[in-house]
């Protein structure tokens, strides 16, 4: 709100009614001496006779009473001049006086004025004064009211902001981000009626869209992929903001009606960490200038807290991979596979189904370290691992378990055909040669085999068992399953 200025002062106003006062006593002074009683003329021509001759002097009040000295001077002297004129024209006598009695009027409303002020002088400064700061107070407490606000606003946001950053750190989960990094969005920008939140392949860099929150009402969101708007984004890495689609000169008018649906402004940023490119956040507006600058602002930082966040569950399931993984061969480590096990085994003895564990063992895997190296070692161990991933069927798990030896886990599998699937492994292994620096050599697995029910009620007894039997196939002479003993 802006408060009107006085163009007229309070001083001013009171010294031009004391104006007024003095100049109507010379009026009715002038009233009194210039219409002589006893006249014959009707009373009504009279006063229209007295107001027409006595217009100067109310033109010569007003002047200085409205519009200061300088003004009543000048209509002063053109009354002067004026009745001079007629008088020298017409010869008449009485007009002489006429000039004379208007410099005096206005002689008098001047010195009217100037008494009148410099008596209450003093009390109309003050008053004047105090009025001023009543104002200026006024137009402070409004200011302050208007920052007020606006920090309020600001605080709000900012609060929110932080809000939104611990619900990012919990949500480890990439869905619970998403939809956590979406809402934030719609929720923050009061002007946005869409939120779409594209994520990256990592090779391809397609943008791919993984999530969508809109406000009440608005229509869904059929496409998947990104337009022209988002592949600027990706393309620069930098944020956009459209205020008004179709008048920008960036993009083509064509760039927004691809999308099949109507947004008038949108507001984008990147999702970037230090080292890659994530994804594109991106806001829509049903409206033209929907959204601006301070909101681009803050979504910036969003789309900062957003890509920390990504990064966060990215390494989390990462770390978590990491945990039940083998960094060589992508099989899932000891402590993964018995514990993926004594669950398959309760669920098998639930459902009282069979299910049956292989021990793989390389036979003299040492000679074949020392003969080609350590790496050449690693690389056999990498090949053995893709061709249990290679056989497994779904429900199957496989296992490194530490050196050269491997686990496969089979639910709902009889020993016979647990058996039967060692010995297919055996002979895939047996008839692929491995060949390196012009020789070629043949490498062999030993297998134990052991099933729930009939060869032990737990883990550790059915391990004992596999081991013991992988024992009998390396002493009998390797290079074959053993699946009884
Ligand atoms: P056997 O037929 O009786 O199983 O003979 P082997 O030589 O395979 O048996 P042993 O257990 O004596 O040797 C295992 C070797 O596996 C010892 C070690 O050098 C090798 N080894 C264990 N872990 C790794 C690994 O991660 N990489 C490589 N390259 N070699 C490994
Ligand atoms: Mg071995
Ligand atoms: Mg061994």
């Amino acid at each position: 709100m802006i408060l009107p200025q006085r163009r007229r002062s309070f001083s001013n106003f009171l010294a031009r009614r004391a104006g007024l006062w003095a100049s109507l006593a010379g009026l009715t002074f002038l009233l009194l001496s210039s219409v002589p009683f006893g006249s014959t003329t009707p009373l009504f021509p009279r006063i229209v006779l007295f107001w027409a001759g006595h217009l100067p002097f109310l033109l010569i009040f007003i002047a200085f009473a409205w519009h200061g000295p300088v003004w009543g001077a000048g209509v002063t002297a053109w009354a002067v001049g004026l009745m001079g004129l007629i008088g020298l024209g017409s010869g008449e006598g009485t007009l002489f006086w006429l000039p004379v009695l208007f410099l005096l009027f206005g002689g008098l409303v001047y010195w009217g004025l100037g008494l009148w002020e410099q008596t209450l002088g003093g009390e109309v400064v003050r008053a004047g004064r105090v009025e001023e700061q009543v104002n200026t107070g006024a137009e402070e407490i409004h200011r302050l009211a208007v920052l007020e606000s606006a920090m309020e606003e600001r605080l709000r946001r900012y609060q929110q902001l932080r809000q939104i950053a611990n619900a990012f750190n919990l949500s480890l989960t990439l869905e619970d981000l998403l939809d956590s990094i979406a809402r934030a969005a719609g929720s923050l920008v009061r002007g946005a009626d869409h939120v779409l939140l594209y994520l990256a392949e990592p090779k391809s860099l397609h943008l791919e869209l993984r999530k969508v929150w809109r406000r009440a009402g608005s229509a869904t969101i059929k496409e998947k992929r990104g337009d022209a708007f988002d592949q600027w984004v990706m393309r620069q890495g930098q944020p956009l903001l459209v205020e008004e689609v179709g008048r920008d000169f960036r993009f083509p008018e064509s760039a927004a009606g691809k999308s099949g649906r109507t947004f008038s402004s949108l507001l984008e940023v990147p999702l970037i960490t230090e080292h890659r490119f994530l994804g594109v956040l991106r806001l829509e507006s049903a409206v033209p200038h929907g959204m601006g600058g301070d909101d681009l602002r803050l979504v910036r930082i969003l789309g900062d807290l957003a890509s920390l966040g990504l990064e966060n569950s990215h390494l989390y399931t990462r770390m978590a991979q990491l945990a039940v993984t083998d960094d060589l061969t992508g099989l899932a480590v000891r402590e993964h596979f018995q514990k993926k096990m004594s669950e398959e085994l309760a669920r098998a003895a639930k459902a009282k189904t069979d299910l049956s564990v292989l021990l793989i063992d390389i036979d003299r895997f040492k000679v074949y370290n020392d003969t080609f190296g350590h790496s050449a070692g690693d690389k056999l161990l990498r090949q053995i691992g893709a061709l249990l991933l290679q056989v497994r069927r779904p429900g199957d798990f496989a296992g490194r378990f530490g050196g050269e030896e491997f686990s496969c886990l089979y639910p709902g599998t009889s020993k016979e055909e647990a058996a039967r699937r060692a010995e297919q492994i055996r002979v895939r292994v047996e008839s692929t040669p491995v060949e390196l620096r012009r020789e070629v050599a043949r490498i062999t697995v030993s297998i134990g085999v052991a099933s729930f029910p009939g060869d032990g009620g737990n883990v550790e007894q059915l391990f004992q068992t596999a081991d013991r039997r992988l024992y009998h196939a390396k002493h009998n002479g390797r290079n074959q399953v053993c699946a009884e003993g």
